[in-house]
């Protein structure tokens, strides 16, 4: 079961070590000129070079036939496995020989499942021996347990992960990166956890705002629409409980947004409930992309609300546990083969994700397939002490108006802990309609601890993690 994975975009996740430790020294402006001054390399490694060619390619794609598809993916396929057979040092020592000849003959399904531990004892291992690009770009997963996976880039797949944003994202919505916009992701914006603020820095470069997604609490939600009004920002982009979070104080509060455009989630599953409460907060339509640190797989939502897979950034497989593939409706693991990176190369890298397929076609008229819904992470599934799995567990706090945030924290097959950051109204019926739900789902005989906290504590990353299984093993 992965314990490490968490979705965000490329760019947000770049190694920079040194450059984190000096900006830390800086005052607040020299911060803001080190954002700018660093935006400027940025904007050259992602929007330089080849870019306008490849963001064409994905807007020529846009409009592909199903057999368009297949062709290009089977044709993208069948250059990436030679090159595994051939210059991979991982599958070359892993693969049997029966397994290379189905590479070669461009069988996917006859070749094993790529689990995350091989990938994180040896990135290099899934480079293409002899072809290091330069610049070589790493960016790393950072988790919250577990060592993070190191992933190589060339600057031309920087670029091809930024066009396709920009291409079926961002237009979808109506967006640009273009236009100035405002972001939650885990980068650090402000070094002390105790500051009076600001909570953003700004990148004159391409008008963006970084927003600290360490820093957002009730009482300093109007710095950060402080933040929108005067950078005149037009949409928004990055994790999704944050967002959904700074809108739930926008409402308390009675904040009062500027006119916004779009705002697209990444990272975290957006529930309805969050959907609803964003678009009350924002006045704007709520979009979800559904991509990973590694771009092993890109979707990305449309204007009728279905979350359509980009097949030229992978291919992506959803199985049932015996390996074979899921019917249209039924929920699997999600499996992926990144046709989009052909430096360091993942062969059907198990996300730790689970999906299923919807086989309606779209009245956008677009034929790539379409996700009906990702469900949940596998380490995101609480078990009963039947054995019952259930997934989005915290559906529990919802309509629960006393609970600002709350996090489950599965301890043993018959303890559950759930963390409570309370309303000044939270009391002990509270307590009791919690442990009830609790047990409603999985079963009377299990225990239930309330405790109420002041904050729930973030990940090194920035993420709120709604579930916590401390199960060892599945
Ligand atoms: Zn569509």
């Amino acid at each position: 079961m992965g314990k490490n994975f968490y979705r965000s975009t490329t760019k947000q996740l770049l190694t920079m070590s040194l450059y984190d430790h000096i900006y830390k020294l800086l005052p607040v402006p020299l911060q803001n000129l080190a954002v700018s001054t660093y935006g400027i390399f940025w904007y050259w490694l992602r929007f330089g070079g080849n870019y306008k060619s490849v963001e064409n390619d994905y807007l020529e794609r846009d409009r592909y036939t199903k057999q368009q598809w297949d062709f290009y993916q089977q044709q993208t396929l069948q250059k990436l496995l030679s090159i595994c057979v051939q210059e991979v040092q991982f599958y070359r020592a892993n693969w049997s020989q029966s397994q290379k000849q189905a590479a070669l003959s461009g069988k996917l399904s006859n070749l094993p499942l790529l689990e995350k531990d091989p990938i994180r004892a040896n990135p290099l291992g899934f480079c293409r021996q002899g072809h290091k690009p330069f610049p070589e770009v790493a960016a790393v997963t950072s988790g919250s347990t577990g060592t993070p996976i190191k992933t190589l880039w060339s600057a031309s797949e920087v670029r091809d992960s930024l066009a396709v944003r920009e291409v079926r994202s961002g237009r979808w919505a109506g967006v640009s990166f273009k236009l100035p916009r405002a972001t939650f992701s885990g980068r650090m914006v402000e070094p002390d956890p105790d500051s009076k603020g600001p909570y953003y820095r700004f990148n004159q470069v391409e008008k963006q705002v970084y927003f600290s997604a360490f820093h957002l609490r009730p009482d300093t939600a109007h710095f950060y629409v402080e933040a929108l009004h005067k950078h005149n920002i037009q949409w928004m982009t990055g994790y999704a409980v944050s967002f959904y979070l700074l809108a739930k104080f926008i409402l308390e509060k009675r904040l009062e947004v500027p006119s916004l455009k779009a705002i697209i989630t990444t990272s975290e599953k957006l529930t309805t409930e969050m959907r609803y409460i964003m678009q009350q907060a924002y006045g704007c339509r709520i979009y979800e992309e559904y991509s990973t640190v590694e771009n092993a797989l890109f979707a990305s939502e449309c204007q009728h609300g279905r979350l359509h897979v980009s097949p030229d950034v992978g291919i992506v497989e959803i199985l049932r546990p015996d390996g074979s593939r899921c019917d249209p409706g039924e929920m699997g693991e999600v499996v992926t083969t990144c046709l989009m990176r052909s430096y360091q190369i993942f062969i059907r890298y198990r996300l730790g994700d689970l999906a299923a397929w919807d086989s309606e076609p779209c009245p956008c008229g677009r034929e790539m397939p379409v996700i009906k819904e990702v469900v949940g992470r596998m380490e995101d599934v609480v078990v009963g002490p039947d054995g019952r799995q259930m997934v989005r567990f915290h559906g529990i706090f919802v309509n629960q108006p006393h609970v600002v945030e709350g996090q489950i924290i599965q301890e043993e097959l018959d303890l559950i802990r759930v963390k409570v950051v309370p309303t000044s109204d939270f009391n002990q019926s509270d307590c009791l309609e919690i442990e009830k739900r609790i047990q409603q789902r999985l079963g009377a005989s299990v225990k239930v601890i309330v405790e109420t906290v002041s904050e729930i504590p973030r990940t090194k990353a920035g993420k709120f993690k709604a579930v916590i299984s401390n199960l060892n093993s599945e």
